[in-house]
């Protein structure tokens, strides 16, 4: 079992300017320097908080690197464990607010990034790697892939990891397409580009923004060993039904765990089959939708459930 990372205190310091004269006053012509002043160029210290979170993101993808899945939609014959994730960040409103209830709770989670907020809110990025959760790729701009030739599927891909690489020392290999909807296609280039799709399989549609008590049921209505539980970072009510649905999951025995852990674990259970398996006419992976039977490789999972909420954008 990972230990976390919280110990290490969190420093948001961000650059510190080390020995610069008159620090935080005016260094306009009204009070001439003196000729003597030694002249010391502004250095950026180490920041502690970069250096936790490069160190995470490089065992995180260690994990990552060893998972022979294509797609992992969860499942876990063995143990009561769930993973969170958390798709459509950084959100600067929302974010820091989720992050706050997990580093109180010392819960993991990863976190599915659009590469176009992550390059505007690296800061967010850091602080989630340096915090001990792992970062998934949700594409650079949001768009449906469904529309999209195969080269700009990997473009989506490969411009986000390029700004995870720039942020973390590395790209990930967790993807998620926007509202799990893809074609043969895209998931073609999602495996000639090595990324593991990573679907859910406990959807509470907090995207719709339903009341938090809604969420919290949602997510809780038939939770399960190894289920992959998919909320939004951006959304307000998700924010607040976060500490209740930790505590319900708990009070219901399961232990949160970092995708890489339900992954790996699945991947050396014998007999392990992903619950959503890829159709020969192209697939559309959503929970919110009714699950096509034959789009089931394993029974076993409850996964023939009918739908938990309407159909939308998730
Ligand atoms: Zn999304």
């Amino acid at each position: 079992m990972r230990s976390l990372f919280w110990l290490s205190p969190l420093m948001l310091s961000g650059t510190i300017l080390v020995g610069l004269p008159n620090a935080g006053g005016n260094p306009a012509a009204t009070t001439p320097a003196p000729a003597a002043a030694p002249t010391v160029s502004a250095v950026p210290a180490a920041d502690p908080n970069q250096e936790l979170a490069m160190q995470n993101a490089r065992r995180y993808r260690k994990e990552q690197a060893q998972v022979r899945f294509t797609v992992f939609s969860g499942g876990c014959n063995r143990d009561r464990k769930v993973a969170l994730t958390f798709d459509d960040g950084p959100d600067p409103k929302n974010t820091p607010k989720i992050l706050d209830i997990l580093k109180a709770e010392h819960v993991p989670a990863t976190f599915f990034v659009i590469g176009m907020k992550a390059e505007k809110n690296p800061e967010l990025i850091l602080r989630e790697a340096a915090e001990g959760h792992d970062l998934g790729n949700h594409t650079y701009h949001h768009l449906e892939l469904t529309e999209m030739h195969a080269d700009g599927v990997r473009f989506e891909i490969e411009r986000t990891n390029q700004v995870l690489e720039k942020i973390l020392g590395g790209p990930t290999r967790w993807f998620r397409g926007p509202g799990c909807h893809y074609t043969n296609e895209a998931i073609q280039a999602i495996s000639d580009t090595k990324m593991v799709r990573i679907d859910s399989t406990d959807n509470p549609g907090d995207w719709a923004h339903p009341t938090p008590d809604q969420i919290v049921r949602r997510s809780m209505r038939d939770l399960s060993r190894g289920d992959v539980i998919l909320c939004h970072d951006r959304i307000g009510e998700t924010v607040q039904a976060l500490p209740r649905l930790i505590k319900e999951i708990r009070a219901r025995g399961y232990q949160i765990v970092p995708l890489a852990d339900l992954a790996l674990e699945a991947q050396h259970t014998p007999g392990f089959h992903p619950a959503f398996c890829q159709r020969a006419d192209g697939v559309r992976i959503d929970r919110t939708a009714k699950v096509p039977t034959a789009s089931l490789k394993n029974a076993s999972l409850k996964k023939q459930q009918p739908a938990k909420v309407t159909t939308g954008v998730l």
